[in-house]
């Protein structure tokens, strides 16, 4: 392609609206445009390697024998109210009628879609196993989207659902879509780790993320690199500490803690610190209400919370429903005394002589230990995972490091054929419900992970099997009528022997040009300058830098080897 007939806005400056490395560049680069909020265009550079993305996908996908359809994107209500979803994704699902007023959303994922064809179009245990995937754009109005393509409220995903007769069926067909995945990111060169993740409490036995590990992710995750554990925090297990029981019990005692509420406020009235705490916080899980309890300087996990309460919505209870359940204003919740239902943290059981509120407005009671002063209390393990934890399997320091997740594979049981209805008929001819797993990647969210992982203080340094172009070429001067015709000589040849090469024809400064090319990231940088009489060119690797004069006979050759292995 010659670059004078090419839409390649790339920028000086770097754009306002970008935050991380990934999106500057991507504006930067002229690989694509804001539109609106969390809504991108991709521009011909940047849908290059996009479809590359996706044909790296597409061949593991087919690899994997997963077969490939496209589902609408505009969907009625009615099966996603048959499973409740149209409640549950509440203003995340774009939502719109039909001139007959008929409910329709923009798809945000497509679990209802896929089984209800699958119910219609497959009878029998002959059929199956049966794994179907589609690579197409997905809505939802995230509440905060961000980092350009990494969050957006449009998106292309990669969705596939798998659907078995048995729960050993559905374990091969997930190990399968586990291989692909770990291709596919494998090709993407992404650095990568797969983590264990949440499957809830509802139908569903097990699930796994692909991390890309980067300060700039949204997700938490804790890795033991002596054992190999690794999952998100929402999922991370958390010991019982072993507890040291040559402390002495005090009694309790109740203290006037006028306007006294935060953590902040009680460390500095009480001179300690929060670890001294335990702090009480009401929810409100399907309309009821409970307490949770964890030390002062915790983090309450609500994934945890919500899986042991079996509870659709789990939100914080209001001063209102804090006020009837303590008989106090907030901020002097306790455990002593409560009537509703109070899940301790495993972590709480081992403390001594701590501090919580005294349920009762002002007041907060000190030297509490919980197994002496309550009876009947919940013991589960409901906070994050942190920094100087052990690890749950081997014991050893956890470490803590945010991710950007880029795929997801998830065993969903028979949540949603069971909703549906989606059976087959056995071998007995008796039926029988299917299983189902879904597992998806977002082909944008890969593409700027890869930028993350691939970029220099001059742009972007694409893996090959990615890259928009594999080789550029740049006349030092155009008008120059040797280098002119060496360098078409070059990019023709190029050409005919399959790669894909990007010719500067522009009548730009060198300068301009060289900087054009470090930016949009172009592994091989081929300069047709003062030797080209000599039939000699200059070859630079992106990556390395590394930098040499070749016979212009020999460019072929080189540029074959290196697609082979850079
Ligand atoms: P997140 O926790 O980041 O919101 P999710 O759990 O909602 O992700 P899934 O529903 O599992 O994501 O979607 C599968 C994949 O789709 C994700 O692994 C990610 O690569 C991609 N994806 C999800 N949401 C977005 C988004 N808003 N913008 C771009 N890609 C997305
Ligand atoms: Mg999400």
């Amino acid at each position: 392609m010659k670059m004078s007939k090419m839409l390649i806005p790339t920028l000086r400056e770097v754009p306002a609206e970008a935050e991380i490395n990934s999106h500057k560049l991507m504006l930067r680069a002229g690989l694509m445009r804001r539109i609106a909020s969390g809504v991108y265009a991709y521009l011909p550079l940047g849908f290059r390697t996009f479809k590359k993305v996706e044909k790296i996908i597409r061949e593991e996908m087919d690899r994997e024998d997963a077969q490939e359809l496209v589902m609408s994107a505009l969907i009625p209500a009615e099966s996603y109210k048959e499973t409740g979803r149209w409640d549950i994704f509440g203003p995340e699902m774009f939502r719109l009628k039909d001139r007959g007023d008929r409910d329709f959303c923009l798809g945000p994922t497509h679990e209802e879609i896929f089984t209800q064809t699958v119910k219609n179009g497959v009878k029998s245990y002959k059929n199956l196993p049966m794994t179907l995937y589609q690579i197409q754009t997905k809505y939802r109005d995230e509440r905060r989207p961000r980092f350009g393509v990494m969050r957006c409220r449009e998106f292309v995903m990669k969705d596939a659902y798998s659907f078995d007769m048995d729960e050993a069926g559905l374990e091969e067909s997930y190990q399968a879509m586990y291989r692909a995945y770990s291709k596919i990111f494998d090709r993407c060169q992404l650095d990568y780790t797969v983590v264990e993740a949440d499957s809830g409490a509802m139908g569903g036995s097990g699930s796994q993320e692909f991390m890309v590990k980067s300060d700039i992710g949204e997700a938490q995750i804790a890795y033991c690199d002596n054992c190999g554990y690794a999952a998100n925090d929402e999922k991370a297990e958390c010991l019982e500490p072993i507890s040291s029981d040559d402390v002495k019990l005090l009694p309790i005692k109740e203290v006037k803690t006028l306007n006294v509420k935060t953590i902040e406020q009680l460390c500095e009235f009480f001179s300690c610190s929060a670890k001294t705490f335990a702090k009480t916080l009401i929810y409100k899980a399907d309309d009821i209400v409970v307490a949770a309890i964890i030390r002062g300087d915790r983090e309450l996990n609500e994934t945890k919370l919500q899986n042991h309460l079996n509870c659709n919505e789990l939100i914080m209870a209001n001063d209102e429903d804090i006020f009837n359940a303590t008989n106090a204003k907030v901020g002097f919740a306790g455990p002593i005394g409560l009537s509703i239902k109070v899940i301790v943290d495993l972590e709480v059981k081992g403390m001594v002589n701590f501090i919580t509120g005294a349920n009762k407005t002002d007041y907060h009671l000190i030297n509490v230990n919980i197994n002496r002063d309550t009876k009947n209390l919940e013991f589960v393990d409901i906070r994050t995972i942190g920094v100087g934890d052990q690890c749950p399997k081997c014991q050893n320091d956890i470490s803590i490091a945010r991710g950007i997740e880029v795929g997801h594979i998830f065993k969903l049981g028979d949540k949603y054929t069971k909703a549906l209805d989606c059976t087959y008929l056995d071998q007995n001819g008796k039926s029988q419900t299917m299983l189902m797993g879904c597992y998806g990647i977002g082909v944008g969210r890969t593409m700027a992970s890869i930028i993350e992982q691939n970029n220099d203080e001059y742009g972007i340094v694409w893996p090959m099997s990615v890259a928009p172009y594999q080789v550029i070429i740049i006349p030092i001067n155009i008008s120059n009528e040797v280098q002119a015709t060496l360098a078409n000589q070059l990019y023709t040849s190029l050409q005919e022997n399959g790669v894909e090469v990007l010719f500067d024809d522009r009548k730009e400064r060198p300068g301009v040009k060289f900087n054009d090319a470090e930016l949009i990231g172009i592994p091989i940088r081929i300069t047709v300058g003062k030797k080209a009489g000599e039939g000699i060119v200059e070859y630079k690797v992106r990556r390395t830098g590394d930098m040499d004069e070749i016979a212009v006979e020999k460019v072929i050759t080189r540029v074959k080897d290196d697609i082979s292995t850079l």
